[in-house]
């Protein structure tokens, strides 16, 4: 018998599914296996998903998609980071950027020094060392230079963009690749003894069978919940907000290069500069405010939206198995972290790249299966705790702000806490998707400070290591005074095609 995999059937046409579709196509192009995608223009994408990080990239360079190309068919931006405003308390801001943050003194990560600096009486700026939020805050763009040392080698940058833009960019790319469309409703599927799926039964009764079945429906989670009964991990204890209204408003005359994340009474609100437009939401906690006053609030501070508020509801969580028998959930119906780090996007990348790694025949090995559940479930959990901490440290004084203070906390991330606070040291678990950088900056932004530091930064003279720190800054500062305004990079961009860096 042939045990290769002759035929992929993927539920749903939103983000997900044809990314799946794209990724699948080009990676078995010149093979026999047929990929058909089935999607209903009853049943509405989310299509809010509208800002990335930096692996992103990595997406369009094996899918051979030029930049360029992309962000002007999906009137895409360019993201530096995230600026998060008024979350410890109001008034104050932080930074969470992308790319390189100071130099390394003898391999100690800068981030270390950074400590040892205050610890000496000064007063280490993240913005005079990170070149991505210097260049945020001036509106400005700049590339990585791909030359390893300075601010410029480990320049990073992610995309915003208009996720159905995005669905119909990659739905005419898998197409010209060969993946057939089907536009029906999927009313159930049926199962083989073994309980593995063995057909999905569309509308009319017509049947469409499949040796794999990727499930990218969207919260509903036909195959993996409606059909395998997956079951599902509820992480509202740890993220209560179960709510999102989002609209888009007018383009900024100066779009900037990050995502703008403000905290608000009961919960944050996003800002995300489009080429064409400005996307907006709230997301919040309904236990804490209605729907009528979450708009209110969002239109009071984003200004007027220009089409329909979209109210999303949502449950944080993840099914038990990303992987069930001979169904692959991506995307929404696998599980959902509120877009605060932009992570839900990526999980669908990290996702296909995972099954690449443990694509199956048609024996669907159960260690194969377990191993691909595993890492997946590391990655979704470690980016969990990521985003709980975001709320902790707060001192804002709202009820929800004040609960979230005083929630109990994953063990994990207890653990890590503590061992900041007392070392200065953050766990370094390179499957993790967040970088110790990356807690650092919202450990820093929210106010939490160790009582103590790497001693081995202590072994390296001071003075010396002021003299190269002002090296540094000097450079941030002239790369932001010679790079273009955001918009004229668009500009750029949109004339001279630039290969994904
Ligand atoms: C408020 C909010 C903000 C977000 N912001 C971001 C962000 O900034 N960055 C980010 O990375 N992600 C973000 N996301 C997540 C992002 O929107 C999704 O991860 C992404 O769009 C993928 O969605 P999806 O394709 O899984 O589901 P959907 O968009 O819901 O698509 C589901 C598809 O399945 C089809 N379908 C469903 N049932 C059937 C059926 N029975 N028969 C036939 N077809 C069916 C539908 O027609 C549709 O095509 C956000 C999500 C929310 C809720």
């Amino acid at each position: 018998m042939d045990r290769a995999i002759g035929s992929i059937a993927i539920l749903g046409g939103g983000t997900a599914g044809w990314m799946a579709a794209a990724v699948l196509a080009q990676v078995l192009r010149g093979t026999k296996t047929t990929i058909t995608l089935v999607e209903s223009a009853e049943i509405p994408t989310v299509g809010v998903g509208e800002a990335t990080i930096p692996p992103i990239l990595d997406f369009l360079r094996l899918l051979e998609i030029d930049q360029g190309q992309f962000m002007a068919a999906t009137e895409g931006s360019f993201k530096l980071g995230i600026r998060f405003d008024d979350w410890r308390v109001v008034g104050e801001r932080y930074w969470h950027p992308f790319g390189t943050f100071g130099p390394s003194v003898d391999r100690r990560p800068f981030h270390h020094i950074w400590h040892r600096l205050r610890a000496a009486g000064d007063d280490p700026r993240v913005e005079a060392y990170s070149l991505a939020t210097a260049l945020g805050d001036a509106g400005r763009m700049a590339f990585a230079d791909g030359q390893g040392q300075g601010p410029l080698g480990g320049m990073r940058h992610a995309l915003h963009f208009d996720a159905g833009l995005v669905a119909k960019f990659l739905r005419t790319y898998s197409e010209q690749r060969g993946v057939r469309r089907l536009e029906r409703r999927v009313e159930g599927a049926t199962l083989k003894d073994d309980g593995f799926v063995e057909a999905l039964v569309l509308d009319g009764g017509e049947r469409l069978a499949a040796d794999l079945f990727i499930d990218c429906s969207g919260f509903r989670g036909v195959l993996i919940e409606g059909a395998l009964k997956t079951g599902y991990e509820d992480w509202s204890d740890f993220l209560p907000c179960d709510r999102a209204v989002a609209g888009l408003t007018v383009r900024d005359a100066n779009p900037p290069p990050f995502t703008q994340a403000a905290a608000r009474p009961a919960g944050w609100r996003w800002r995300i500069p489009l080429r064409h437009r400005t996307g907006n939401g709230y997301v919040y906690s309904s236990a804490h405010v209605g729907d009528d006053e979450a708009l209110a609030d969002l239109e009071r501070e984003a200004g007027k939206l220009l089409t329909e508020p979209r109210i999303l509801k949502f449950t944080g969580g993840r099914r038990r198995a990303f992987w069930n028998r001979n169904v692959v959930a991506l995307g929404l119906a696998s599980g959902f972290i509120e877009p605060l780090e932009s992570t839900s996007i990526h999980f669908v990348t990290s996702g296909l790249m995972k099954l690449l790694d443990h694509f199956p025949d048609k024996g669907f090995d159960a260690a194969n299966i377990a191993d691909y559940n595993k890492a997946l479930i590391a990655e979704y959990e470690a980016a969990r705790d990521f985003i709980v901490l975001h709320y902790q440290p707060t001192r804002r004084d709202e009820p929800f702000w004040r609960e979230r203070a005083h929630a109990a906390l994953p063990p994990d991330l207890a653990d890590r806490l503590a061992l900041y606070r007392g070392t200065g040291r953050i766990p370094h678990r390179p499957t993790e998707l967040f970088t110790e950088l990356s807690w650092f900056y919202v450990l820093e932004g929210m106010g939490v400070r160790p009582v103590a530091h790497d001693p081995l930064v202590e072994l390296s003279d001071l003075s010396q290591v002021r003299e190269g720190l002002s090296g540094w800054r000097r450079r941030v500062a002239e790369i932001v005074q010679a790079a273009p305004s955001h918009d004229a990079a668009l500009d750029m961009i949109a004339g001279r095609a630039r290969p994904a860096a």
